[in-house]
């Protein structure tokens, strides 16, 4: 049940902390937050941490960012959104008080160089195999206290659970019985010691550096620089979303204003502009706080019920898409599937599929469907699609491959390289989601077994259907 108010503290809760190594800031001359989740200079739990920790040991604090050129499956899309929110948070961060600096190169080799000068190294928690992977090299290459912040969910994860959870059903209860305690808003501490130019500790870590191989991406000519990153360039910069803190929560205010108050009724319009938050790449890129996301709902004045439908997705789902990236090994692996899925799409294997396309015409858009043709180019053009537009885009594509493996690899890929919010816990687990994970068996049918289906009927049921195509498509698309 949602409560009206909420209120605020200035302490991040013990369950948020890990100390990998050590227990407080040795010799250094610095408490350094390595930024990677949560790029925001509000509402983050790790900076915050970072904050009172210096100033109780009279030191300075600096923000590092490891920009790495070589994150598979990320191209100019994603780059382009999140540096274009790393330049805010430049302004952000030093009119707190704080350096930040952007430094390009594997976070553990910058780190390691940096080894010296950290009293403190503050991180914020990772979910997925390559962050946690990045975490571990990170402390291997250090030899200075380290402490682990989680920052990106409401409930911490191992609070809410220590196993993989079978569904939202099993999640919800566990993540009720703790909502309430971890539903505050964080207030901002001031800094003491300000390390930016000018102020009474000033600290440049570029400076410190040895490993030539080490660069500073300079953040107010980020866009030039852009140019110069060896990344994919394909595909491009979409229109329409500007990346950064300050449009996240414009977006937030324009959502909690004048969607909310009916969004349990129009959060499946997929034919209508605003049916959602659209929030998603914020929070997948951590330039928003879902606890100020959720608290924001809240004090909003809108219906309990909204709010609680909207609580439902942004903590339950979410944080159930965590647990399974968290739980569940391989999860982009077809082999991470639950077994009763596997079996009954081994058991489907033979049956003829009305069409089989390439990935290549999957890809394009090429198919005899035009209504997927027109999911597949808005997600291509915009980078990303309405939740009920996903559905029925995963789902059919187990119809045009000709194995299941074939099938998963080709929707994780599409859905990681183009979504603006790709590559995201909940990318793994929707994905899944569509191959049985969080879900039940249904009546038996050709080629998807007892995997739930889910037909254009179902879209045009919740929308119009033609008329979003047609604005997609302008009309004249042809399918095949
Ligand atoms: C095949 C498929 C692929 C998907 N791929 C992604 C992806 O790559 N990245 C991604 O963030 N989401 C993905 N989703 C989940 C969902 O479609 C998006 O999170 C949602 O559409 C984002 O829109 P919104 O921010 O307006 O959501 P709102 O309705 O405003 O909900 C608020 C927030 O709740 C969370 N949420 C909403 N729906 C879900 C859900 N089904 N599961 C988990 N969390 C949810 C999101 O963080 C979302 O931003 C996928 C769903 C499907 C079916």
């Amino acid at each position: 049940m949602s409560e009206g108010s909420s209120s605020t503290t200035s302490v991040v809760e013990e369950e948020r902390l890990n100390w990998r190594r050590g227990s407080g800031p040795e010799s250094g001359d610095v408490v350094v937050y390595w930024m990677q989740q949560a790029q925001r200079a509000e509402h983050n739990p790790a900076l915050e941490f970072a904050i009172t920790t210096a100033n109780d040991h009279d030191l300075p604090v600096a923000v590092v960012f490891c920009l790495v050129d070589d994150v598979p499956e990320a191209s100019l899309r994603h780059y382009h959104f999140m540096v274009e929110g790393l330049h805010r948070l430049d302004g952000a961060l030093r009119r707190r008080g704080m350096a930040f600096e952007v430094l390009r190169g594997q976070p553990d080799r910058i780190l390691g160089d940096l080894n010296h000068r950290m009293a403190l190294l503050v991180l914020d928690r990772g979910y997925l195999p390559m962050q946690r992977r990045w975490r571990d090299d990170v402390e291997e290459a250090t030899d200075c206290p380290v402490v682990e912040v989680e920052t990106d969910v409401v409930v911490p994860v191992d609070v809410a659970s220590d196993k993989l959870e079978t569904a939202a059903r099993t999640l919800r209860p566990r993540i009720h019985d703790h909502l309430e305690r971890f539903l505050v808003d964080l207030a901002t501490t001031p800094v003491s010691r300000s390390s930016v130019p000018g102020g009474d500790r000033p600290v440049s870590l570029a400076r410190s550096l040895s490993d030539s191989s080490i660069s500073s991406f300079p953040l107010d000519r980020w866009r030039t620089e852009l140019d110069e990153l060896p990344i994919s360039r394909e595909p491009g910069p979409v229109a329409g979303w500007t990346g950064g803190t300050p449009a996240a929560r414009a977006r937030l205010r324009a959502f909690c204003r004048d969607v909310l108050p009916d969004y349990a009724t129009r959060r499946n319009r997929y034919d209508v502009a605003d049916s959602c938050s659209r929030l998603s790449p914020y929070l997948h890129f951590g330039q928003i706080s879902p606890v100020a996301v959720a608290v924001a709902a809240r004090s909003s004045g809108a219906p309990a019920d909204e709010v609680d439908a909207f609580v439902e997705e942004l903590v339950v789902r979410r944080e159930l898409a965590i647990n399974y990236v968290v739980h569940q090994p391989d999860v982009d692996s077809f082999t991470s599937l639950p077994r009763w899925a596997r079996r009954t799409l081994d058991d489907h294997r033979a049956d003829e599929r009305p069409t089989v396309y390439t990935a290549a015409e999957l890809e394009a858009g090429k198919t005899d469907d035009r209504v997927w043709n027109a999911i597949m180019t808005a997600i291509r053009t915009d980078g990303w699609v309405h939740n009920q537009l996903r559905m029925y885009w995963g789902k059919q594509i187990l119809y045009w491959t000709n194995t299941p493996g074939h099938a998963f690899r080709t929707l994780l890929d599409l859905n990681n390289r183009y979504f603006l919010d790709g590559r995201d816990a909940n990318s793994y687990a929707n994905v899944a989601w569509c191959f049985g994970r969080h879900d039940q068996g249904f009546q038996e049918r050709e080629v998807i077994g007892k995997l739930r289906p889910f037909t254009d009927a179902a879209l045009r049921r919740k929308g119009d259907l033609d008329a979003w195509v047609d604005s997609v498509t302008g009309g004249d698309d042809q399918a095949g």
